[in-house]
């Protein structure tokens, strides 16, 4: 698997200046650094699909756990998904969530919100000269609680949400 720090770092746990610097600047979340070990560690032990895989960032907000990978990963690492999942919802004892960094906004609100059908997303700008992202949800709720999903953009994207549900 790729990571955004050096595997010789998550290996020891022990973070050059360089890695120190990506997680003290948010390139990286926290949680990187526990997760991507980890997950260096089930590949190891015979989770080859991950060998293909890229992880970009893990967010980690209230009960969830959102791990990042680089587009067109999620397809290659359908086969062990569910187990994956798994394994770190017992161990963390987080709702565990798979999505893409590197796709554009709607893509990204769409992961983000799944299960819900996205129908519209609005730019507003507020009179302090902050930009407001309105998203209009239907259909299912999302797969957690909104309030926590819409810190999740925040940390991953830079983004303010103001989430509506259309019924
Ligand atoms: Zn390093």
């Amino acid at each position: 698997m790729e990571t955004e720090l050096c595997q010789f770092c998550l290996r020891t746990g022990v973070l050059c200046s360089i890695c120190e610097e990506k997680v003290r600047s948010g390139k990286v979340g926290p949680s990187y650094v526990k997760v991507a070990k980890r997950l260096l560690e089930l590949e190891a032990k015979g989770m080859s699909a991950l060998q293909q895989a890229h992880l970009l960032n893990v967010a980690e907000v209230g009960d969830v756990l959102v791990l990042v990978f680089k587009k067109g990963d999620l397809t290659r690492l359908r086969p062990i998904r569910g187990r994956l999942a798994r394994i770190l919802e017992e161990e963390t004892g987080k709702k565990v969530h798979f999505m893409e960094g590197d796709v554009d906004e709607r893509e990204f609100l769409e992961q983000l919100f799944w299960p819900s059908r996205l129908l519209t997303i609005n730019k507003i700008w507020l009179p302090d000269d902050t930009v407001e992202t309105k998203v209009v949800l239907k259909g299912r709720r999302p797969w957690a609680k909104v309030e926590t999903l819409v810190e999740i953009a925040r940390e991953l994207r830079g983004l303010s949400l103001r989430v509506e549900f259309m019924r």
